[in-house]
């Protein structure tokens, strides 16, 4: 069952590609009942159904760029107006641009709501690289592995879900990853002075366990939506 919160919490992960948004996001979507909104997947999905936002953006993103401010905050606006995200959300992968944060603010405002809490996952950048190259997931359940530091108990077999087919995203390797970082500090980076200055900053060390991380997380969590 997951945790009540008594006010919609807008909670937002800030970290670099690899810093294990994702991982975290879904864990919390699961604890909290919070749903995970990730313009990452958003993108992806319009790319596989060849929107014309999705056929924009495909060329920015295996480049490892970023998608314009308008394209992605007209998925994101179209996606906040759907009634599942009234339990609250776990933003993640946006915002990235100070322009993104600032549409971001405004959209919460008219709608009565603001910023409960931006995490900031602190992580090595080198090994982000490395984390990035070698993870795949589970084409049926999502359950994400890595070539060296998780691998399936089984060749070839989700241990969670028993399914044979895995996936890579196509901005999974070393040379896009490192273009992603760049513009992870270039552009994102920065907002976190931006969410020091209105309160609501916090950081976590992202370099440990999953479930270390996912209980510092899951601490704040409690706190911001109490
Ligand atoms: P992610 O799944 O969050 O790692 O995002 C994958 C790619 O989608 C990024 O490298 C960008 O090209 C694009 N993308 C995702 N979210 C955003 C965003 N908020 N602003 C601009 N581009 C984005």
């Amino acid at each position: 069952m997951a945790e009540t919160t008594t006010t919609p919490a807008v909670l937002i992960l800030l970290g670099p590609p690899g810093a294990g948004k994702g991982t975290q996001a879904r864990m919390l979507e699961e604890r909290f009942g919070l749903i995970q909104l990730s313009t990452g997947d958003l993108l992806r999905a319009a790319v596989a159904e060849g929107t014309p936002a999705g056929l924009a953006a495909k060329s920015v993103m295996e480049a490892g760029g970023l998608v314009s401010d308008e394209i992605v905050l007209a998925i994101l606006k179209d996606r906040m107006e759907r009634p599942d995200v009234k339990a609250g959300v776990i933003l993640d992968g946006f915002p990235r641009t100070a322009g993104q944060a600032e549409a971001l603010d405004a959209l919460l405002t008219a709608g009565g709501q603001k910023v409960s809490a931006a995490i900031s996952l602190e992580v090595d950048d080198e090994a982000m690289i490395d984390r990035v190259a070698g993870r795949f997931t589970c084409a049926t359940c999502g359950e994400g592995y890595h070539d060296t530091h998780k691998q399936t108990a089984r060749e070839g077999v989700c241990d969670k879900c028993g399914g044979t087919e895995f996936k890579r995203r196509a901005d999974d390797n070393a040379e896009t990853a490192r273009e992603r970082l760049k513009a992870y500090h270039a552009q994102t980076a920065p907002l976190i002075a931006h969410y020091r200055k209105m309160g609501v900053l916090e950081t976590v060390d992202a370099m440990g366990s999953i479930d270390d991380i996912a209980s510092a997380l899951g601490t704040i969590v409690s706190g911001a939506s109490a």
